[in-house]
Order: structure tokens, then C-alpha cells, then sequence
């Protein structure tokens, strides 16, 4: 009797050790990605931030202020899957937004999924999942390491941005489906929306913003870090005839996509903290001893970045309204999970370029390679070597993809063949304007992963089974396009890798760092604070002064 009390009594305390950590853990983490946003911004418009939103997650947590992106493509599925996973491209093989995928011969999306269909709005059409991402999220790790009591969902306005950070188990994922101006989500997720989406949706929210105006929140004289309101670098509206404010969204809408419209305004972000805020009444989050984890990705700083360039007024006033989004969130998570019960880090997915015909005005070297162009040149030289065949395949995020099938049917020459085209388009791409360097796949499939520098930078984003066989850096400022208005990011330089890094909330100290961090630092330094396990491919280490200060 004695020995099977005994035997019971040690269950139970093993039980109780393994399941409920030596600390107190947070009873939620949030994890907001800014889709596109540079350092800088924390402090180039602070004047106008609140005392609630950046600057408290600034003075009350811990900043890194040197954090970058450790590989190039710097967009936004490589991003999101890397500060999740701790490691890059090269190891969770999230290479691009779309890549040209070398087996089936088609451009492929990064989240896209023929198996799965969409829930919430037009149920025919196809959906999306995490199959392309290869490796574990820390969301993953917290599903496994609570035996799946500890919820975790994914919020977004893009698909991607939801369903790479949430991982491969989460309890839900939701993204805004611009047409029916509704959150949906996947086959791969569950059969039907959750009553409590439903009723989010049947709000109709999206009316109410795009029934007003966009005014700046502040008087416009008080934008003083920004260009003026009317240049020639920023793209319209369609019906309107320049760039300035007041947008009046109820006119544009009709000559812009009706609701679509709505993730061109900063009014999409606050149908995201709305969303957000639903999320956790609606899933009860925080409400347990299991940790549980939201990520929220805010994507209308991306789309109006794009569109107007990072000197518009537009763009100052989209991170103005943003801050405010946070201060919202915040006070939410503060009066419903309650103050120093939940963990905060905000970061972004990249950073963004300079509009490159607004650099050359102002004579610092820049300019736009057309790929397009690049390519049917490239093909007719190649026609030399290898006439009647089409070599070049793609050019899609700086990769180059050549037609393996043209190495065929000599199955003897084709490596030798293969390897003489590579050599070629690498020659002819170095003889190009604004090409900094090119590898062969070569080159970077023998590279090791901690090398420095620019090949670096492309080896960590470089995956052999699904990168192109020729990597393209280009020059500082350069970018892919031909349009004078707006911008884009993807580059390894540091208008593009240098994103902010800021931890809040439970267990973590108040500090800073100017150490250098890699983007995939983010994720070590949760499983160290939540006492899990490290994402499964990780790559990345724990941030050190944060422990130090703790
Ligand atoms: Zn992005
Ligand atoms: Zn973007």
C-alpha cells in the first residue's frame, strides 16, 4: 500500500514539475510584425508617437537597436517564416513572397496550397497552409511543449503574414480577404469560421472606415521629417489627380477596387487591432496557466510604403496611426490578460528602399534593374551557344531560373552544358548597369552559412532544392522595376535588414543594446524565456544582455 502511495505521489510530482515551469510564465505572448518598417521610424517620428504605444514598449522593455536581417530576399513570407523559426531561408525554405518552383515548372506562392480551399468566402477557390515552410516556429515548439493546451492563432491582413508565424499547429489562422472585406481562413485550419469570426465579420467594419476620410492625425504643417505632400515619387490613386490630403475614401473606393481599397489606408490597421482584440476575448486567450501565443501581423505600413516611398507624408502618417493601433492593443492586453501577465515583441519583416529616382535627383547613386528586359536580352546572347533552345526561365526575386530541360536529351553533356550556362548569365550579368555580383548556385551550394559579406548574405537565403541557379546582388539603392513612383525592399543592405527588435512585459528587463542581433535571435530568446524547446532548425542565439539584465 505504502509503495503504491509512493509510486502515485511521484507521478503526480513529476507531472507537476515537468508541466508547470520553475518561473512564472506569461499567460500570453504577442508577437506584432510590422509589415516594412525601418529602424529609423521608431525615432524619426516620435515627436508624434504617444507615450502608449512604441515609445512604452521602448522605455518599459528592452530595444535592440542593431538587429538586422541576416540574408537577402528581405520580403515578407522569407521574414515572417524567419523570425518564427529562428533560422533563414536557406534552412526553413521560405526563399521568396513566389518563386518559380524548378519541378513543376510554375510560379508557386509561398503559403499557396492546391490541397486546401478557403473558408469564409468563396469556398471554390483555392487556399493556403504552412506546407512550404520546412521547419518548426516557436508557435510550434509552445503547441508541443503544453501538449496543445497553450493556444496559438495568427492574425494578418496577408495570408502569409498570419500563416507562417502561427506555424504548422496552430489553433486558428485568420487573413483578411480584401474582396469580401472578411477574415477567412483555411480547409487546413478547420471546416467553417468560428462563431465568434462570424460575428467580427458581420460588423461590416470595413463600411465604416471607408465611409470617412483620410486626413493626417496631426495638423500636416507639423510633418516636418517627411517631404512635401506633392512629388513626383509617389504613385495616386486612380480618380485622383495628385497626392496629397485629404483622401476621400468614399469617392476612391469606387475607382479603386471598392473594398480592396481599404489596405491602402491606415484604416486597415485598426480593423487589424480590432480583429486582434477579438481574437482574444474570442479564444479566451490568457485566461489559463498554459501560455498561449497571438501573432499579428500589420501590413497597411507595406502597401502604403510601397506605393508612396518612405519620405511621404502619407507614410509618416500611417506609423503615427500605427502607434496608435499598439497603444489600443496594449491597454487592451493590460485591462483583459492584466498588466506584467503578458509578453510583447514587436519587430518587422524588413525595411524598405529609398524611392530610387528620389536618390539620383538628390545625386547618391541608385536605379532600376528591369528584369524583363533582362531577360530576352540574356536569351538572345545566349542563342549562340545554345541555338533554338530558350535557356532563361525566370527572373523572379533576383534569381535566375534556366530551363533544365534545355540540357536534355544528352544526358552525358548536360552537367558540362549546365555549368557553361551558369558561368555565361553570370558574365553577362556582371557587364550589366547596377549588378553588384552574381553567383552561381555553384558558388553558394558549396558557401558556408556564417559566411560574411554580401555572399553571405545570399548564401542564408539561398535554399540548393528551390533558390535559382544564379543569385544577383545588386548595387546599394538598386531595386527590380521601371516606375518612377513608389518603392520597393528584398535587398541585403541595411535600408533593408535594419528593423527594430523590442521585448515588453513579463520577465523581460528595461535596457537596450547596440550589439549586433540577426533577425533570428528573436526566437532562441523565447524558448529560453518560455523554457522550451529551440525551434527545430534554428540558427540563431539567445540575445545575451537581455538574460544579463534579468
Ligand atoms: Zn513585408
Ligand atoms: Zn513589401
Amino acid at each position: 500500500m505504502k509503495i503504491i502511495f509512493a509510486c502515485v505521489w511521484l507521478v503526480i510530482s513529476l507531472s507537476a514539475f515537468s508541466q508547470n515551469p520553475q518561473t512564472p510564465q506569461p499567460k500570453l505572448v504577442v508577437g506584432i510584425v510590422v509589415d516594412q518598417m525601418r529602424q529609423e521610424y521608431l525615432y524619426r517620428f516620435s515627436d508624434k508617437y504617444s507615450e502608449g504605444g512604441f515609445k512604452r514598449l521602448m522605455s518599459g522593455g528592452f530595444e535592440l537597436k542593431n538587429a538586422h536581417y541576416n540574408y537577402a530576399p528581405t520580403v515578407t513570407g522569407p521574414g515572417h517564416a524567419s523570425v518564427f523559426t529562428g533560422t533563414t531561408p536557406a534552412i526553413h525554405g521560405i526563399i521568396g513572397n513566389e518563386w518559380y518552383d524548378k519541378n513543376l515548372r510554375k510560379h508557386v506562392n509561398c503559403v499557396g496550397d492546391p490541397q486546401h480551399r478557403q473558408i469564409g468566402a468563396e469556398p471554390e477557390k483555392l487556399s493556403a497552409s504552412p506546407w512550404r515552410l520546412l521547419a518548426s516556429t516557436i508557435t510550434d515548439e509552445l503547441r508541443l511543449a503544453t501538449q496543445k493546451r497553450g493556444k496559438v492563432v495568427g492574425v494578418a491582413l496577408k495570408d502569409r503574414g498570419a500563416i507562417l508565424p502561427a506555424g504548422h499547429t496552430p489553433t486558428g489562422a485568420y487573413w483578411f480577404h480584401s474582396e469580401s472585406g472578411r477574415f477567412i481562413t483555411s480547409t487546413y485550419y478547420a471546416k467553417s469560421l468560428p462563431e465568434w469570426v462570424t460575428r467580427f465579420n458581420q460588423q461590416n467594419l470595413p463600411e465604416k472606415y471607408l465611409s470617412g476620410e483620410w486626413k493626417t492625425f496631426f495638423p500636416i504643417e507639423r510633418y516636418v521629417e517627411s517631404g512635401t505632400d506633392d512629388t513626383p515619387y509617389e504613385t495616386k490613386f486612380e480618380g485622383k489627380d495628385k497626392t496629397v490630403f485629404p483622401y476621400n475614401l468614399k469617392e476612391l473606393r469606387k475607382k479603386n477596387g471598392e473594398l480592396e481599397l481599404l489596405v491602402s489606408t491606415p484604416f486597415a490597421d485598426d480593423l487589424l487591432t480590432e480583429f486582434a482584440k477579438a481574437t482574444i476575448a474570442g479564444e479566451a486567450l490568457g485566461t489559463d496557466a498554459w501560455t498561449d501565443f497571438l501573432t499579428v501581423s500589420f501590413s497597411a505600413p507595406d502597401i502604403i510604403g510601397h506605393a508612396f516611398g518612405p519620405n511621404a507624408v502619407e507614410v509618416a502618417d500611417t506609423y503615427v496611426r500605427l502607434d496608435r493601433n499598439i497603444e489600443d492593443l496594449l491597454k487592451y492586453l493590460d485591462e483583459n490578460v492584466g498588466r506584467d501577465q503578458y509578453l510583447v515583441f514587436l519587430t518587422a519583416d524588413h525595411g524598405v528602399a529609398d524611392v530610387a529616382q528620389y536618390l539620383t535627383d538628390n545625386r547618391i547613386p541608385a536605379g532600376y534593374f528591369n528584369a524583363a528586359n533582362v531577360k530576352s536580352r540574356m536569351n538572345e546572347f545566349l542563342k549562340d551557344y545554345f541555338p533554338g533552345k530558350e535557356i532563361v526561365e525566370a527572373i523572379e526575386s533576383h534569381q535566375i531560373f534556366l530551363n533544365h530541360g534545355a540540357f536534355q536529351p544528352d544526358p552525358k553533356g548536360a552537367g558540362v552544358d549546365f555549368l557553361v550556362a551558369t558561368e555565361l548569365v553570370t558574365n553577362f550579368l556582371l557587364a550589366e548597369e547596377g549588378v553588384a555580383n552574381a553567383f552561381p548556385e555553384s558558388v553558394l551550394r558549396q558557401s558556408d552559412f556564417n559566411e560574411g559579406g554580401i555572399k553571405g548574405q545570399l548564401t542564408r537565403g539561398y535554399h540548393p532544392k528551390r533558390s535559382g541557379d544564379i543569385i544577383i546582388a545588386l548595387e546599394p539603392g538598386w531595386y527590380s522595376g521601371s516606375r518612377v513612383q513608389g518603392t520597393t525592399h528584398g535587398s541585403p543592405y541595411t535600408y533593408d535588414t535594419h528593423v527594430p527588435v523590442l521585448f515588453y512585459g513579463a520577465g523581460i528587463p528595461k535596457g537596450s543594446s547596440v550589439l549586433y542581433h540577426r533577425i533570428t535571435d528573436i526566437a532562441p530568446t523565447l524558448s529560453l524565456l518560455l523554457n522550451i524547446k529551440l525551434p527545430n532548425g534554428c540558427t540563431g542565439q539567445p540575445i545575451a544582455e537581455l538574460f544579463e539584465r534579468r
